[in-house]
Parts: C-alpha cells; structure tokens; sequence
C-alpha cells in the first residue's frame, strides 16, 4: 500500500493536506465506517479518491450529480487514475467500455448514479466485481427532511449490506437531524466514525510580516519567547542551517533539520525534540511527520511556504495542547518570485501549473489581507468565522490607502519598458534615478520617469510586494523575473478600478517586533 502523502502529491499534485483530510483518509483507508462533514470546496472528493487508490479492488462512489461525477472521472484520468461512470448521460459506447474494465478488473473508481441501483442487475454486478469501499457523496439526499431528499439514495444501505463492505458518506449539512438520518439509513444505526470538526484553531496567534531582515526579525521573534519549544520553517537546506547556528550564537538551544540529514541525525534530532524542553528546531518542511509534541509554543516562517495548505498544516503544529501558541510568516516579492517559477519551470501539465498559481495567490491573499487573518483562512477552506481576536490585523487593523494611483504609475512604468524589466529598475524609473541602465535605454525620457517620488525606495518595494499578492504582475521566468502585468491589473490601467493597499506594511517594520502581554 502506498503512503498517503506520496499519492497525494503524485496524483493528485497537492502539497499539503487541507484540514481534516489527513484523519478522514486515515479512516477510510483503513476500512472504517465514516461520517464525515465538510465545508462545501474544503475537498471531500479526495478522502475517497485517495483512500480507493490505497485499497485493492474497486471504489464504488454514488453521487448525485452527473455533471460533477463526469467532471471527478475526467479530472481522475487527466491524472493517471483509471475511472468510469455510469450514468443516464452515457453513451453506449462508454456504458460498455466501463464494463470492460471492470470485467478485466481495471477501475479503481466506479462513480454510479443512485438510479442505477434500482435495477436489480445493478447489486449482481457490483457483487461480482470485488467492491472493496462504498463512498456516497452529498450523503444528507438520504434524509427526506432536507429538500434534496433522492428516494434512490435510501437503497444505498441495502447495497452496504449486500456487499458488506466499509460505507464513507460525505456531507456539508452538518445539522443533527441529517446526520441521525444518515446514521440510520446508511449505517443500520451503528454509530460510523465521525469527523465533525471546524477547522478553526482558535489558540493559534496569526501573523504575517513584510521580510525586511529576515535573519534579524526571527532572532528578534525566538527572542521574546526565549526558552520555548519552537519551529522556524525555511526554504532551503543551507538557511536552515544558517539560522540555527544564529540562534546558537545567540544562546539558544537550536538544532537543524532537513531531508539531506542521514537518516539517524534526523532520527536525534525529532528525539530531542519530542523529549527536551525549550529546543528551537530549524527546518525544512521534511520536518514533521515524525513529530508529535503537543506543547510547540510557536512557529515562524522565514520564508513564505508553497501553499496555503502547507502554511495552514505547518503552523498547525503549534499549540496541540489548546494553550495559546503563536506564529509569524515572513513573506517578500522574493518568495513570490522563486514559487513562481517553481511552478512554471515544473514538469506539471497547464491545468495543474493554473491551479499552483491560485494557491499560491489565496496565500498571497493571506499575506496582504486587510482585515481579519482567521477570517480569510477559514473563508478559504469553506468556513464562516467571526472577527477572531487573534491575530495581528484583529491586534491593530491595518490602516490603508488608496493605491490606485501609484499602482496605475508602476503598471505604467512596466508597460512603457515592454514588461521586460523587475521591480529594482522599475523603481529607478518611477523615481527619477540617474543610473546607466536608465541612460543607456533612454528610460530618463518616458513620461513615467521620475512620477513617484512622493513615495521612496522602501515604500515602492512594499507596493510592487503588495501588487504581486493581488496576482497584478508576476514575474516571467524566462526573462529573469521581469514583471509582466495580469489581465487583473486591466481594469486599474484603464481606470476602471480600484485599488485597496495596506500602509502599515509600506512602512518600515520593526527591528523588534511588538510581544503581546
Ligand atoms: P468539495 O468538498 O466541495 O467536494 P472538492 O473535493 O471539489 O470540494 O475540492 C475543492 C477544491 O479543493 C478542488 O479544486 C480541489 O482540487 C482542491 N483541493 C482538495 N484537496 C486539496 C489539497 N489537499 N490541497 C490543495 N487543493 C485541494
């Protein structure tokens, strides 16, 4: 059986888990009956998809829709994973060659339309094809209170006992009586596993900070919490090691971490810190599996992580216990810039590359937002959530400004030059630098020169930053992170839009950053 990880970022292309996927995959695979409810968009479709791959035989997935049922076989294939539907909107010759398959005992996900289990031949065909794990998507149709009652749906504890095999149901409606139903109609009344938890991991303190000086800002933050266990996550093998020589200087108790370690000095390494108090473990995201101590006081980031369900994962390793625990991501154009052209300069096919770039832009999003952090988060996986009084913009809100005009100088400036240039020498230009470059390409003549002085150096990387967190420009790979702009930035161009900046993070950060009492 393969490693869930491995086949979650081989097939299916994801990094990290989202929240509550890693234990309701847990249980499926493992042959569990499970009740899970999730947020609409918070990837139920991959706690069967994934667990059918690491079970022998076949997945049968009953789902309601068959506009999304052929969309899950399409995406299924597109990824290397053999799958078939049987539904009304067959034709023939599909209906026939998923037979086939089956019969030559390929497919390893049989998505059926709940009419198809009123014909009898149905049960005789599932029967004979070795059904190892029923999945049933939208599992509130079998509640005939709700309004997308489906009478179809009530044959499916038949089916279940039939086959006797482990049942998954997937829902989104999360009231009490809808689950009881489910419980009753799909599970006999033996109570399944249950997987109802919100997301939310109220203890964690958020925060994001502009990297101005990296190596000063985590000093700076392992400082104030001087003594506790800690995890400063790093993009690189070498930065780890780096950092925690920095910290050692500084009289901390910190330890490196990271994949190119032998196997045995990572091995001392998690010991020790599952074992020690107070030891600052700085690493790569290899660090973690095998961790689990739940008394991690705090996270930081010293670079920005790949996704924002790495970032959600890795500072959820903090505060296992309840008790309060904080993070702080540091994030600069750097980052976006590197993550970039990790994603274009990757072997992934278009479609996945498109969907790298979102993620990466939700966190982003994360990075740059205006108001509450926790809020955005859970809003991102599908969950609602009050102002939550824990994080730095719920702290001190942000104050902002109207950046539409320095954003249309600077689309203006990477227009005027072709999009061929990054944001250093765009910069030059907007304040009117007398630099060779600019004199030798004649840039001291354009319209743009010398526009944006109102705003200095600093300030202009923290707007170029914050651009690039709106997904307004990204650096092209090809042409050594030259800016291009995005049909985003369009209609601030022509005037037709608006946009909101944050000035807290265009002025200078602190050298210290602020503790809370
Ligand atoms: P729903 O819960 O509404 O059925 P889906 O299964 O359709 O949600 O997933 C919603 C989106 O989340 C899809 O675009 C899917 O590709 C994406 N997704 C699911 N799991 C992950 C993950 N671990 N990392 C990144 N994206 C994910």
């Amino acid at each position: 059986m393969q490693g869930a990880a491995t086949l979650l970022e081989e097939v299916f292309g994801f990094d990290a888990f989202r929240p509550g996927q890693e234990e309701i995959v847990t249980a499926v695979a493992g042959g569990q009956n499970v009740l899970a409810i999730m947020p609409t968009g918070g990837g139920k479709s991959l706690c069967f998809q994934l667990p059918a791959l690491m079970r022998d035989g076949v997945t049968v997935v009953i789902s309601p829709l068959i506009a999304l049922m052929r969309d899950q076989v399409r995406g299924l294939r597109e990824a290397g994973v053999s799958a078939g539907a049987l539904t009304s909107g067959n034709t023939p010759e599909e209906t026939d060659a998923v037979w086939e398959a089956l019969e030559r005992g390929e497919l390893k996900l049989l998505y059926i339309a709940p009419e198809r289990l009123a014909a009898g031949s149905a049960l005789n065909m599932l029967r004979r094809i070795g059904v190892s794990l029923i999945a049933v998507d939208e599992a509130h149709c079998v509640s005939q209170w709700g309004h997308d009652f489906r009478p179809d749906y009530l044959r499916i504890g038949e089916l279940r006992r039939a086959l006797n095999v482990p049942l998954a149901a997937f829902t989104a409606t999360a009231d009490q009586e809808t689950r009881d139903e489910i419980v009753t109609r799909l599970f006999d009344g033996e109570p399944p596993a249950s997987f109802l938890h919100g997301f939310d991991r109220p203890n964690i303190h958020l925060a994001f900070e502009a990297k101005n000086a990296p190596r000063k800002q985590i000093l700076g933050f392992a400082e104030a919490r001087r003594g506790q266990s800690g995890i400063v996550y790093c993009g690189s093998r070498a930065k780890t090691e780096a950092i925690a020589a920095a910290l050692r200087e500084e009289g901390h108790n910190a330890a490196h971490y990271h994949g190119a370690m032998d196997p045995d000095a990572r091995r001392h390494v998690e010991h020790r810190f599952n074992t020690e108090d107070g030891l600052i473990v700085v690493a790569t995201v290899a660090f973690g599996m095998g961790v689990d101590k739940p008394d991690i006081r705090w996270v930081a980031h010293a670079d920005l992580p790949k996704s924002i369900e790495s970032y959600y994962q890795e500072i959820g390793r903090a505060g296992r216990d309840g008790a309060p625990a904080e993070t702080m991501t540091l994030f600069g154009p750097e980052d976006v810039r590197l993550r970039r052209s990790q994603i274009d300069e990757g072997l992934a096919p278009p479609e996945r590359q498109m969907a790298d770039h979102g993620r990466l832009n939700a966190l982003l999003g994360l990075a740059e937002a205006l108001e509450c952090r926790r809020k955005t988060l859970l809003g991102y996986f599908g969950e609602d959530c009050a102002e939550c009084g824990n994080c730095d913009l719920c702290d001190s809100p942000a104050e902002t400004f109207d950046g539409t005009t320095p954003v249309r100088m600077a689309l203006s400036a990477m227009l005027r030059t072709g999009e061929s240039f990054g944001s250093g020498h765009l910069i030059d230009i907007l304040l009117g630098a007398n630099t060779d470059k600019i004199r030798q390409r004649g840039h001291d003549g354009l319209p743009t020169y010398g526009v944006g002085r109102e705003y200095d150096k600093r300030q202009w990387q923290a707007i170029f930053r914050q651009m690039m967190g709106h997904d307004l420009c990204r650096p092209d790979p090809e042409r050594h992170g030259a800016l291009r702009m995005t049909p985003a930035a369009h209609p601030i161009l022509r005037g037709e839009a608006e946009i909101t900046l944050r000035r807290d993070s265009i002025k200078a950060a602190p050298s210290r950053p602020t503790v809370k009492a």
